[in-house]
């Protein structure tokens, strides 16, 4: 007699029991070992420590390097850049005398050249970005940009809706690495109006940068605001694998990769910051406000062509992608994770976040009448500060959240805080 239906049913599934279990273990182990490969050994040594951790006798007969202040900014906004220019005078250029280049999509005013010209001992010059540096590329249907444009600023998104803030951003991450200004310099400090200098720097950031080899600086990262650019790291990654470039531990950290087996997490692919694997990028980026950088680093080939294909997909106006994130991606991407600095002394504030080291005790040089004319009060010493004369309050290093700096520093830090591996496993 034939066993009725649902006993036969159970008979089968008993003896496909096993295979069941198999292929469970097996998609774990999977995900596990996919997982695994995005794991960044910590190096046995910090690989990149501040340059100096005290107050130094600014060194003013020193050779400088062949580098420059740059400072974009709207005419409206001079006292805004009279404040960064006081601050970073009072705090460094004073002693080193750097020039200023400052650009402008308009030409600049009288009222604006004369405030900065008033500001600083060291030379100054003003330039109007080429207007078709400053405008929507050739290649890009100009009505559906301006669409998508409009769209964006409905849905809210973070400057999406404004034009002109889409061409700053596309400038920054591009054509500004070309401008006949800047040709003549290497190394460029980006400013901005309304940023603070609360710390003295007393030594020369360019010299520095050069003689450890680093091609990038920061002193913030932070996610970005994932709305801006749901396509910008499938099309970065996209050109990388097309390139086959290999990953960077750098890369790797800017990585959460997927906890689903293959070939599930496959089928993410299409969320926004995902590969065409599924593994997502972590939105941490360098805050490119603040910004020493090699510029013959993103004048090389490299760069360039990863921009030009950027350029091509229309992202800088059908999305609103930054140029922090475009630098940030590129990067970690194509430098060598050591040629990377956190200037981690420095203290930096923009508009409501700011990066604060504590004074370093017995490290401000008190008789220092260099300094003294300078800053010559300062806040409390505390014990493991690496600043100089810092005024800002140090309770609160930063306001930033320390999960991407911990991230980005994974590759050459020895430290490991337990909180960012747990949200780099949790998300
Ligand atoms: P946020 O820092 O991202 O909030 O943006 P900002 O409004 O500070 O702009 C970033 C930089 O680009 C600043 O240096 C601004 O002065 C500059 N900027 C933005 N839009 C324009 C513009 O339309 N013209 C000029 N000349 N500068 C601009
Ligand atoms: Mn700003």
């Amino acid at each position: 007699m034939a066993l009725p239906a649902r006993q036969f049913l159970r008979r089968r599934v008993r003896h496909l029991r096993p295979l069941l279990w198999l292929v469970i273990v097996a998609l774990l182990l999977e995900a596990s070992y996919h997982v695994s490969r995005f794991r960044v050994p910590a190096p046995e040594f910090e690989l990149d420590p501040p340059f100096h951790t005290s107050c130094q006798e600014p060194n003013t007969s020193a050779p400088r390097e062949n580098a420059v202040l740059v400072m974009l900014a709207r005419n409206e906004e001079f006292l805004q850049a009279q404040h960064s220019v006081a601050s970073l005078e009072r705090r460094f250029n004073r002693w080193f005398e750097y020039p200023y280049v400052f650009l402008n999509d308009q030409p600049f005013s009288h009222e604006f050249m004369d405030a900065m010209r008033a500001s600083t001992n060291a030379s100054t010059s003003f330039e109007v970005v080429p207007r078709e540096q400053w405008t929507f590329p050739d290649s890009l249907d100009k009505d559906k940009a301006q669409v998508s444009i409009a769209a964006q600023g409905r849905h809210g998104i973070l400057y999406g809706g404004l034009t002109a803030y889409h061409h700053m951003c596309r400038f920054f991450a591009g054509a500004f690495y070309e401008l006949e200004a800047l040709r003549k310099y290497k190394y460029y400090w980006r400013i901005e109006p309304d940023v603070d200098f609360p710390c003295s720097i007393t030594y020369d950031p360019f010299v520095e940068m050069a003689r450890h080899k680093k091609v990038y600086g920061y002193t913030i990262a932070l996610p970005e605001e994932g709305s801006t650019c749901p396509s910008l790291f499938r099309q970065v990654s996209d050109w990388k694998e097309f390139h086959n470039i290999q990953d960077t531990d750098l890369w790797k950290a800017s990585i959460s990769p997927s906890r689903l087996p293959w070939p599930l997490r496959s089928f993410t692919k299409h969320f926004p910051h995902r590969d065409r694997h599924g593994d997502s990028w972590n939105l941490c980026h360098y805050w490119s406000n603040f910004e020493i950088a090699d510029l013959d680093w993103f004048r090389a080939a490299p760069y360039q062509n990863l921009y030009a294909h950027l350029e091509k997909t229309g992202g800088f106006y059908f999305e609103r992608w930054g140029d922090a994130a475009v630098h940030a991606l590129a990067i970690n991407m194509l430098a060598d994770p050591r040629a990377i600095h956190h200037f981690a002394d420095f203290a930096y504030r923009h508009d409501y976040y700011y990066q604060c080291p504590a004074n370093a005790p017995d490290g401000q040089l008190p008789t220092s009448s260099t300094l003294n004319a300078a800053e010559p009060n300062w806040a409390l010493e505390q014990q493991g500060g690496i600043g100089c004369r810092c005024d800002c309050d140090s309770h609160t290093p930063s306001n930033v959240g320390s999960y991407c700096l911990n991230k980005l520093r994974e590759p050459i830090s020895k430290k490991r805080p337990w909180k960012t591996w747990l949200m780099g496993w949790v998300f």
